[in-house]
């Protein structure tokens, strides 16, 4: 390796913000750029949906890193720029204006993009997604004046924003194909609490039907035609149908791409100079004995460190508990685990359901597979110490609020 290595990262959001800085508290004295598509440094999204959204938070708490500490650090953050290809043999990447820059190792952290609708209709002003700061600033400007809005898919970001749109006094009315609400996430029993949960702040469900066409006039949406024939009036429809990996970048370069790009524990893409965190990689994880592709805040946080950690030759192997959070109206939660439905075969509660106060467990075969706190705090490490165990829990230890959840 020469003595003044570049190591590139692509992508400057959460993910390889973090990289950078861990490559740098680990060390290291080569060259470290970042290349970043947005013109805005480094941010995290989760205030996006809530505070940001809300207009509670301000701008400042979004960033990732004070302005000045990327030059503090020697860390070459340039903004504006979109890598257009990776050309793993002369290990170079081409930017959107030409420019080749080399490198000795690639960390990709492109992340993902929000899943577009397809339907007639779809490109109507006032149809709007969201995923970057102006799309949160957009959305804000949209829910300021009230109005009629149809959320088009009843997962995270969908019930975050409807809840931000309800707050803003806006008429919501959801369109979700599932049976209940964040059904692939969550299963059905705790879907249906945050269905309950909306419910109780006036929002509309329409589950079962899908959003078949968008019409409007003067080019502007203000009908929303679901699968059952159903028309919804709409000032603004807001999309929140998933993501999809950015994994143009790593296909073009012939790495093994699939469900994001494909990486070992160590976050090793198929190519031995590039690695893969956050949102994009879909690694494989020891402990769950699968790959995964994790598209949470902590696993940006916690997979870009690790991944240059990596890049630095450390022996890694990433197998965090998935963790996620979400605040909605005046519900906060931590879920540990990902209880997709058919991982689990029973779900135990503690605490106080009816007052929202609650711990819920989702168990296969007797051990707990993930753990949801629902405005209870500080418990969820000790919940993914549970899982991480693997062991069978006494179910009547396990509900008990008395007994530490350590202790189960
Ligand atoms: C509104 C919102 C709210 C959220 N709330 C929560 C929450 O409450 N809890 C939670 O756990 N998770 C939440 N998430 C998910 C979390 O924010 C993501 O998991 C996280 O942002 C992933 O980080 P990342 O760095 O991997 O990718 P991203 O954040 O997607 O960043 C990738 C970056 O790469 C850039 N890029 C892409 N292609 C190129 C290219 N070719 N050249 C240069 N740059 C490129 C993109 O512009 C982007 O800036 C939320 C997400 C959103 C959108």
């Amino acid at each position: 390796m020469p003595t003044d290595p570049t190591y590139l990262i692509v992508g400057a959001s959460l993910c390889g913000a973090k990289a950078a800085e861990t490559l740098r508290e680990e060390g290291f004295g080569g060259r470290v750029i970042l290349l970043g598509g947005e013109a805005e440094r480094p941010y995290e999204r989760p205030p996006l949906s809530k505070g940001y959204l809300l207009g509670k938070e301000d701008k400042s708490v979004i960033y990732v890193h004070e302005e000045g500490w990327y030059g503090g650090h020697d860390v070459d953050l340039r903004l504006g720029v979109t890598v257009t290809a990776v050309d793993p043999a002369g290990r170079t990447v081409t930017t959107a204006d030409g420019e080749s820059i080399g490198y000795d190792r690639l960390l990709l952290a492109t992340g993902a993009s929000p899943r577009r609708l397809t339907i007639p209709g779809a490109d109507l002003e006032g149809v709007l997604y969201l995923r970057t700061v102006g799309d949160s600033e957009r959305l804000a400007d949209a829910f300021r004046g009230g109005g009629r809005v149809v959320t088009v898919g009843a997962g995270w970001i969908g019930l975050e924003t409807t809840a931000a749109a309800r707050e803003a006094g806006c008429e919501v009315t959801v369109v979700e194909p599932e049976p209940t609400a964040l059904y692939r996430a969550l299963g059905s029993e705790l879907g249906e609490m945050f269905a309950d949960l909306h419910r109780e702040h006036g929002v509309r469900f329409r589950f079962g039907e899908s959003v078949s066409e968008l019409r409007g006039a003067g080019g502007r949406v203000g009908e929303v035609i679901t699968s059952s024939g159903a028309a919804v009036s709409a000032d603004i429809v807001v999309v929140g149908i998933g993501v999809v990996p950015n994994t143009g970048l790593a296909s073009d370069a012939g790495l093994e791409v699939g469900n994001g790009v494909v990486a070992d524990a160590a976050l090793r893409t198929s190519d031995a100079s590039i690695y893969v965190a956050g949102d994009l990689a879909n690694s494989y994880h020891p402990l769950l004995g699968r790959r995964v592709r994790v598209e949470h805040w902590a696993n940006a946080l916690n997979s870009g460190p690790a991944a240059a950690r990596s890049m630095l030759g450390q022996d890694v192997s990433y197998d965090p508990v998935p963790y996620f959070f979400s605040d909605q109206y005046d519900l906060g939660m931590e879920t540990a685990g990902l209880p997709e439905p058919g991982t689990y075969d029973q779900v135990l509660y503690r605490g106080d359901r009816p007052g929202r106060e609650f711990i819920a467990f989702w168990l296969a075969g007797g051990a707990v597979v993930a753990g949801m706190n629902v405005n209870v705090w500080d418990v969820s490490d000790d919940i993914q110490a549970l899982i991480r165990s693997g062991k069978k829990v006494d179910p009547a230890r396990l509900t008990d609020p008395d007994i530490p959840i350590a202790e189960v």
